[in-house]
Parts: structure tokens; sequence; C-alpha cells
């Protein structure tokens, strides 16, 4: 079932137990459903992001990621709320043009492509710009693979009181955080990147009264973040509309996989192994990284083009058919490829990567 490895940001290389998990069918509205796997998948998401669950609740709705960072911000920025986004990559600008299309009062503070986002300016425009009500910021930034120095910002954030979204789409469960530690009111993720699940839905674990403030917010129905919380929240699992339940009961045996793996940490541990890895042995053959070591995360790695004929699609077709997939670049100012560090892939893998390359 595994033709060749995903080494891109998700979807992912899962499993054959997350795979064979799909086997079955499952009824939406019989409790071996909801209560059986739903609801100890929301609670589990929960006890991941946080050491304090009991002020946070998770959310499941359908779609891909995007659509879980859109239900956020149009669930929670009312009609007169401004919101700020700290951007650094697609990921981020994305966010600024959700809130265009909603027509939000928004503003984008653009740090480039490959800086980190300066809580130091974060906090800067707040302190000129008071009408502020709500930031938002990717934490690691797929489009280059650097990772934004989440605490510092979520500091900034708080000291003046705004609500802080954070898409942590690629690093939830891969890299350690506390939600109710750094002050995060909102954060949204996906079932297929670090978790390891299958695409098809996102989640979003939300502070229980920042969530609860967000009745009647919403201009879409089913991205009604609020109204997906509350049929789940009074019906026990219950979706709102058809729920994926094949990827839903594939993401349950995820769950279950990152807490036998020893979970966030030991995950993030063999992450960091894989990029190590990666990047030691394709510097070994003369690869250069787009970002500094300081600013990189283990997620994903940029490496640029070693000279001005590399063919891009042919070295991707030699590595597919050594059973390598890989991604490419998504910067305006450098050519670059991507190789992704999550799914179930280990350091043996990234040997066998680099000395495929080498005998390219
Ligand atoms: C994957 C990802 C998303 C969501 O992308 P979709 O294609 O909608 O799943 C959003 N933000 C970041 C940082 C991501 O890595």
């Amino acid at each position: 079932m595994r033709p060749y490895l995903l080494l891109t940001p998700g979807p992912l290389t899962t499993t054959e137990t997350v795979k064979e998990a799909m086997l079955s069918d499952w009824c939406t509205w019989d409790e071996d459903y909801n209560v059986g796997i739903v609801e100890k998948i929301r609670e589990a998401l929960v006890r991941l992001a946080t050491a304090r669950p009991e002020d946070y609740t998770a959310v499941l709705l359908q779609g891909s990621g995007t659509y879980c960072v859109e239900a956020t911000l149009g669930a929670t920025v009312r009609p007169d709320d401004v919101l700020l986004v700290a951007a650094n990559g697609a990921y981020g600008r994305r966010m600024g043009e959700i809130a265009r299309y909603y027509g939000m009062h928004h503003a984008v503070l653009d740090f480039g492509e490959t800086e980190p986002v300066s809580a130091e300016r974060v906090g800067q425009y707040l302190e000129t710009h008071p009408e502020v009500t709500h930031v938002s910021v990717v934490h690691c930034e797929t489009t280059t693979g650097v990772l934004n120095p989440l605490a510092d910002i979520a500091r900034t954030v708080k000291a003046h009181g705004k609500t802080l979204v954070v898409d942590a789409m690629s690093s939830f469960g891969g890299v350690p955080l506390d939600v109710a530690e750094l002050g995060i009111d909102f954060l949204v993720s996906s079932a297929n990147k670090c978790i390891q699940g299958v695409p098809g839905f996102g989640f979003v674990i939300a502070r229980r009264s920042a969530l609860e403030a967000c009745r009647g917010v919403a201009r879409s129905l089913s991205l009604d973040l609020y109204a997906q919380w509350e049929t789940m929240e009074t019906h026990h699992g219950k979706w709102r509309f058809t729920s994926p339940t094949h990827v839903v009961r594939a993401f349950k045996q995820a769950l279950d996989e990152l807490e036998a793996e020893g979970g966030v940490v030991a995950r993030h541990v063999r992450y960091v192994k894989n990029h190590d890895t990666l990047v030691a042995g394709m510097r070994g053959l003369g690869f250069r990284t787009l970002l500094a070591d300081a600013v990189q995360s283990p997620v994903i790695t940029s490496f640029l083009y070693p000279s001005a004929d590399f063919d891009f699609r042919r070295f991707y077709e030699a590595l597919k058919q050594r059973a390598f997939v890989i991604y490419p670049g998504k910067i305006s100012k450098a050519d670059t490829f991507r190789i992704g560090n999550i799914g179930d892939v280990h350091p043996a893998d990234f040997e066998r990567l680099v000395a495929t390359i080498a005998s390219l």
C-alpha cells in the first residue's frame, strides 16, 4: 500500500494501521462513532494542546486546513473588529486573503519569505494601532519551513490584550507547545500533518470562553465554528453535516499511535533527527539550505537549487522512480525545492534518500 514515501508536508506517509482503520463503515448517528471516537478525539486533542484542559475545548470541521482557518477568523472577527495578520509566507498571506474576502478591517504585516515574524515589530504595530482587536500568525510557515518565535509573539499579543489566532497546521503534534501557557485563544491544525492522519478534516483548539463569545458572528453556515462546536458539545460528538467517518476513525488510530510513540515530545525528537540526518547528508553532497539553522523548523526543509541549470523536474522524476516523492519550492525570491520530515518516516529513510541522491 506504499508505492513511494511522501516527503511532503501533508498529505504525508501514514502507517499501514492508520490506513487499515478506514476499512469499516461507521454510522454518524450511532454512539460507537460519536461517543466512542469523536468525543475521545476532542478530549485527546485538548490534552495534547495543554496541561490545563479545563479552559479549552476542541471542534472538528470538515474540509482541509484552510477551511478551519477561514471558519476561525470568520467566527471570531466581528464587523467592528480589526485583524492584524503577521505574515512570512503563503499561509500567512492566505489569512490576509480570507480577511479580504470577508471584508474584514485588517492589515498584513509582511516579514518577507525567509525571516521569522518579529515579535518586536508586532509589538510596535500594536502600540501605534490600538484599534487592532485580533492578531493571527502561522507557527511553522510551511512555505519555507521557518519556525516563528511563537512564545515571544504570544507574550507581546497578550500583553496588549488582543485575541490570538495561531495557524499551527504543520506544527501541532510535532512541535511541543501549551496553548494555555502561551495564552493562545484559537489554534488551528488538520488531520493530515504531524498527527499523521489522512486528509479530510481539520480542528480548532479554542479557549472555551473565547469560543462561547462567537455565537452568531459567522457569515457562513457550513463554516460556522460556533454552531459546529455547539452541536458537538450538546449532542456528544455529533457533526452538523456528514462527517468524514473513515478519516475520523483513521485519525483516532493516528492519535493512539502518537501516544504509543511517547507523545509530542518523542515525535519532535524523531522529526529533529529526520531533519538533521537530511541536512547533514545534503550538505555533504554540496546542497545548501534556504534558511539559517537558527530559524529552521524540523517540519520541512527548503534547499536551494545547486546550480542555475538544475532541472528540478528531472530530479523529481528520478527520485520518484526510486520511491521518494519530494516537494517543489513555493517562494518567489529563490529557486528551491522542499523535503518534508514529517509522517511515518524515520532517520533511516533519510539516509537512504541521501544515498539515492548521491547515486543520481
Ligand atoms: C497545510 C497548511 C495549511 C492548510 O492547507 P490546506 O491545503 O488547506 O490543508 C495552512 N497553513 C499551514 C501552515 C499549512 O502547512
